[in-house]
């Protein structure tokens, strides 16, 4: 069999070494920091806050069959919990709370049901929601001519404040990570076909059990050395060479590997960085995909003041808030929330003390029983590069998972995979390039995830 260097330990790493080990083959996994996860990891407990912190919420989809796949060979689809069908409340300002809760009938009957008897958009607004989801039940997808980006095709639909404020922005900010003004309409229009056309099933929310880094990182790990492969860890790679159809790859340690193929799974600067200069024009173009911010705020609070596992805060910078009691199932007095607000790069310049202060406004003024309750413990992530700033422009500097060498293949959630850079678009991705290395013959892609 085949040996395989896979660089970069995230999901489209993991995706790609976990598969390849399966089927057999010698897998060298290499790692630049000290755990796996990549952009989706946990921070452990500290005296500022005592309680485990994902870097951000990770939410999945039931039509994320490429990540299940995934966390089916490894043993950890049981951390997962299910919001089935799908249930979104919001709280407005003034504190009601409006909701859109589907039926357990098959799609997209399960979505006109819930927007039927949905308390949170007009008669009006809901009619032209319908119609503009319905362009994309099935390929290819009606979109005006011109039509170009998400706002555009808000515009050209007709699409009421309310859906806008409570359905399009958030959703177009949270799967795209970019404003609807910089979003390719056909990104998410992609999304939302997954999402609502396929079966009822596709569009139930993933929640994780635990944090994130206790979701993967451990059975992955377990997983791939109990096939033989190694994974190391704090052995950054600096440089690669093929010769021939042996691929040679440099460490930061000075340790030197060689296989017959390396699927390199790294973030676009990184890549950049790596791939030999004068070999392949577009490498030098990847940096320009750019970097777009996550933030998150984490409170723990005196006293319970929400329930469920996450609600939306509608017309907040900080959209969404997951319940942490509820999602990891912890005991305690008081409650611990995390809020996250994405494509918020002019919130990642802003102090701890000031996202703190603005995301308890943004509750106190949609939420009248957390007014005053006290705050125990706060503490604010930032990941500056939480994705690529998916654009009409960057669209065009997406790789394939083929490169100028025959034994080289990419991974990562902003190559072309026609999603946007998501848990599921990393792992299709890394299954890819596995698939390419295994051959035809093994179907390495599940079909709804092609
Ligand atoms: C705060 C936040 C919230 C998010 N929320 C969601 C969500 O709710 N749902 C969702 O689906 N997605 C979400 N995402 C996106 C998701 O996390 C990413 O799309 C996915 O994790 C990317 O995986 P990847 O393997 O492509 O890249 P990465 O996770 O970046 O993995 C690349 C790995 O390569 C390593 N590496 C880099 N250079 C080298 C080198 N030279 N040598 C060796 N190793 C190297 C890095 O250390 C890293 O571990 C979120 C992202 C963030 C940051």
């Amino acid at each position: 069999m085949p040996k395989v260097i896979v660089v970069g330990g995230g999901y489209a790493g993991l995706a790609a070494a976990t598969a390849l080990a399966e089927a057999g083959h010698s897998v060298d996994l290499l790692e630049s920091r000290g755990f796996l996860g990549g952009r989706a990891y946990s921070i452990a407990p500290s005296e500022t806050f005592p309680a485990p912190m994902d870097n951000g919420p990770h939410l999945f989809m039931g039509c994320y069959a490429e990540t299940l796949r995934l966390f089916r060979r490894i043993g950890v689809e049981k951390n997962l919990q299910w919001i089935d069908p799908l249930a979104l409340a919001w709280l407005t300002p003034g504190g009601r709370e409006v909701s859109l809760k589907c039926t357990p009938w098959p799609a997209p009957l399960h979505l006109a049901w819930g927007l039927l008897f949905s308390n949170a958009f007009p008669w009006g607004e809901k009619i032209s929601l319908a119609r503009a989801l319905s362009a994309f039940s099935r390929k290819p997808f009606k979109i005006p001519p011109g039509v170009e980006t998400v706002a555009q095709y808000l515009e050209a639909t007709a699409q009421g404040p309310k859906v806008r404020e409570r359905f399009w922005g958030p959703l177009c900010n949270a799967v795209m990570n970019v404003p609807p003004p910089v979003a390719p309409i056909e990104g998410l229009g992609e999304v939302l076909r997954r999402v609502f056309f396929g079966s009822r099933r596709d569009s139930a929310l993933g929640v994780a059990r635990l944090p994130l880094s206790e979701v993967v990182s451990t059975q992955a790990k377990k997983f791939m050395e109990g096939k033989g492969a190694r994974v190391l860890f704090h052995e950054g790679v600096q440089s690669f060479v093929v010769e021939g159809k042996t691929v040679g790859v440099k460490a930061r340690s000075g340790a030197f590997y060689s296989a017959d193929a390396l699927v390199l799974a790294v973030p676009p600067s990184s890549l950049s960085a790596l791939w030999p200069v004068g070999t392949w024009d577009a490498a030098a173009h990847f940096p320009q995909m750019g970097k777009s911010s996550i933030v998150s705020v984490h409170l723990i609070l005196a006293k319970p003041v929400l329930e469920g596992h996450l609600v939306g805060l509608s017309g907040a910078k900080f959209e969404w808030v997951f319940n942490r009691n509820a999602n990891w199932g912890l005991k305690m007095d008081g409650q611990y929330l995390s809020f996250t607000a994405s494509a918020a790069d002019d919130l990642a310049r802003l102090k701890d003390p000031e996202l703190v202060e603005m995301a308890l406004k943004e509750l106190s003024d949609r939420c009248p029983t957390a007014r005053g309750v006290r705050v125990l413990h706060s503490k604010a992530t930032r990941e500056m590069a939480a994705t690529f700033v998916w654009s009409r422009e960057t669209d065009k500097l997406r790789p394939p998972c083929e490169t100028p060498c025959p034994n080289v293949f990419l991974a990562g959630d902003w190559t072309d995979t026609g999603l946007p850079a998501t848990l599921e678009g990393a792992c299709l991705s890394g299954h890819r390039a596995a698939g390419k290395i295994l051959g035809p013959q093994t179907p390495a892609v599940s079909p709804s995830g092609g």
